[in-house]
């Protein structure tokens, strides 16, 4: 099949459909890890593609499907749908996944009341790492009445109004039933567009996940190096390329600590199921490597970026951040306003899809510094969000880009 060309998130409170919507959208279901809930920050995300055709009926009329059933269809493109999990503490991950979101689609369930806490959370984390193009499914329609169809409705106008869906299509949909499928297919085609790819830009990959591929006991000649899965966001990368990963790995000689890049090879390429000599930006995809598998086991690249051999950005232990914060803490059902950041206190910074941890070491104004726990890689003007640990979990309170 085709490789991917454009991410789509699938965001929303938690039991208003998302995965059902992508087996409706994909035919397949998206992983769901039940380690991912005990740990919290890590960043795991379901993920299914599917093609979408542009088809005409007999009587000329033009509609999508993600099936070919006549020669009256013609491929437009092949779709990845990201699935971001709605469980409250799992913030961090929606964040984080967000950094290799090209668009989203917000699903809402109209048997509930709009908007439920974590609705909320995602359409302001939307917005916080800027992706505009956004369709809102009203969900479980088979569920309600016309009248209470039409009350939910108008609760989530209102609830978009003045935000960066507000002019988002709603479409009402039952995803269990498949029904107006073909017409969330139609706003996806419509309104999330895919990226241009640029040739010559350098490429930059997010590592979401890694691996040590191996079954224990495999001989030492037998191994296959280390494997990186994430998002290429840019560029384009081949087996055979020299790569470089930042922040590479921590190295302790005696009572100095640094952090080393990691610098491998590229030797095989899969998205799907399938191998690639190249990828381009779109899906997810593994880049095997001629790391030491060791050193991949159990994600402990995630968060890191690979560029090209001298191609990537700093690491940063320490920096300072022009910062915005939020009103009030998205995530609760009651309101609950946004208290200044204090000196010393810890917060938690997702930069791509790196999350890590920060004290605050300075405060002028909306300039603030943060000495982080481990660094990240990353340039000037990079969006990060910001989190802090209100009743016991993290809840975004706002945003900031590096100034320094
Ligand atoms: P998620 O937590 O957002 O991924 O929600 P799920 O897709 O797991 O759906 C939660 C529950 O709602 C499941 O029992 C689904 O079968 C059900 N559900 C999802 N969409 C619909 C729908 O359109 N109509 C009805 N009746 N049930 C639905």
């Amino acid at each position: 099949m085709e490789q991917p060309s454009v991410n789509i998130g699938m965001v929303g409170h938690v039991d208003h459909g998302k995965s059902t919507l992508t087996f409706a959208l994909t035919g397949k279901k998206t992983d769901v890890h039940s380690e991912e809930v005990k740990r919290g920050i890590s960043i795991k995300l379901g993920y299914a593609d599917t093609p979408i055709y542009r088809c005409t009926d007999e009587t000329g009329k033009e509609f999508y499907s993600n099936k070919k059933n006549s020669d009256n269809c013609q491929l437009s493109r092949v779709i990845s749908i990201v699935d971001a999990p709605g469980h409250e503490t799992l913030m961090a991950t929606m964040l984080a996944g967000s950094a290799i979101m090209n668009g989203a689609i917000l699903v809402i369930a109209a048997n509930e009341e709009c908007p439920q806490p974590q609705t909320r959370e995602h359409l302001t984390a939307l917005e916080i790492m800027g992706i505009k193009e956004i369709i809102v499914v009203q969900n479980k329609i088979d569920l309600v009445t016309r009248e209470r169809a039409m009350e939910s409705y108008k609760e989530i106008k209102d609830f978009l109004k003045g935000s960066i869906a507000e002019n988002a299509p709603v479409i009402p949909v039952s995803a269990y039933h498949n029904t107006n499928i073909d017409v969330v297919f139609e706003a996806i085609e419509k309104i999330i567009k895919t990226p241009p790819f640029n040739d010559n830009d350098a490429p930059m990959m997010y590592i979401a996940r890694s691996f040590d591929i191996n079954k224990p006991g495999t001989k030492p000649s037998k191994l296959k190096g280390g494997v990186l899965g994430g998002a290429l966001i840019r560029g384009k990368l081949t087996v055979g390329d020299e790569i470089e990963i930042a922040p590479g790995v921590q190295i302790t000689k005696g009572n100095k600590t640094t952090w080393d890049n990691v610098t491998t090879k590229i030797t095989s390429l899969m998205a799907g199921s399938s191998s690639y000599e190249s990828i381009l930006p779109g899906g997810l995809a593994a880049v095997g490597t001629e790391l030491d598998p060791f050193l991949t086991k159990g994600d402990s690249f995630t968060g890191r970026i690979i560029g090209l051999k001298g191609n990537v950005p700093k690491t940063v232990f320490n920096m300072e951040m022009d910062i915005h914060l939020l009103n009030r803490v998205v995530g609760f059902d009651e309101e609950v306003n946004v208290e200044p950041l204090k000196s010393n206190e810890m917060i938690m910074l997702t930069v791509g899809t790196a999350n890590t941890i920060g004290t605050v070491t300075s405060i002028k104004d909306k300039r603030v510094g943060v000495s982080l726990k481990y660094p990240v890689a990353a340039s000037i003007n990079d969006r990060m969000a910001i989190g802090r640990r209100i009743s016991n979990r993290w809840r975004l309170i706002g945003y900031g880009s590096i100034l320094t």
